[in-house]
């Protein structure tokens, strides 16, 4: 894995920005992952003020709630529509639909959508305990996309975004494993220290089911990029940008 180490989130998300901001410009990237959550705001700032031309990109996100709709302010698709996608001009943008009533089969038709267009970036975050997408620590590494119940850290870390707990849902639907691991490229982000322990055992600690994220050493090309107090259990692994 290839690590970058910045003073600042800001200064990471701008070096994010710029790995993204040239595989577009080139032509290398195609089909753009994205992700929700606190991590990406920073480096989806950068791209939505960039004024880059994406009508020829194609994002697919890692997961939905299940049954929250479009028009829900906690749906990462309203998530992604007021942080970028009504900012850019993407060619089209998918997110699996936490409200088909047939979850089963929405899981199936979203790995035919990955199948049509295969990720050549995945933008990253990591849970406190090290999962990816929703894939939380257990998940089989060789899985698809799929209904999670989520565990009760990752429903208390999401529960700052709801008003109250029982607001928040129980359920989702994430790529798994190996559908993220198809990506061409991964740069995973990582900020602050209630990241640190999850980013040493990513990197550090055995490739081991019980920490998704440490399945990213199997894969040719991780970017793996942290703010100072993410990478503070790293000791000298990864390269310092001072
Ligand atoms: P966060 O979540 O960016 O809100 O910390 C990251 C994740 O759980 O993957």
């Amino acid at each position: 894995m290839d690590v970058h180490i910045f003073k600042t989130s800001d200064e990471a998300a701008k070096y994010a920005y710029e790995l993204i901001e040239k595989g577009i410009r080139e032509g290398q990237i195609r089909t753009l992952g994205l992700a929700t959550g606190g991590t990406p705001l920073k480096l989806y700032a950068y791209m939505r003020h960039a004024g880059l031309d994406v009508s020829n990109v194609t994002t697919v996100n890692l997961d939905e709630y299940v049954g929250l709709k479009d028009t829900d302010e906690h749906s990462y698709r309203y998530y992604m529509e007021k942080e970028l996608f009504s900012h850019m001009n993407f060619k089209q943008s998918y997110l699996p639909d936490g409200t088909a009533e047939d979850l089963e089969e929405e899981c199936a038709r979203y790995e035919r959508i990955l199948k049509t267009h295969p990720v050549d970036l995945q933008v990253l975050g990591i849970g406190k305990n090290g999962h990816i997408g929703f894939n939380e620590p257990g998940t089989s590494f060789d899985s698809r996309t799929h209904i999670v119940e989520l565990t009760e850290s990752t429903r208390e870390a999401n529960r700052r975004f709801f008003e109250r707990e029982e607001d928040v849902p129980d359920r989702a639907l994430s790529m798994g494993i190996a559908s993220i691991m198809d990506a061409k490229k991964i740069v995973l982000l990582a900020f602050g220290k209630s990241k640190a322990e999850a980013v040493r055992s990513m990197i550090k600690g055995p490739v081991d089911e019980a920490c998704p994220a440490s399945v990213l050493q199997m894969h040719p090309n991780v970017v793996v990029v942290a703010d100072e107090d993410a990478a503070s259990l790293l000791e000298d692994a990864g390269k310092r940008h001072d």
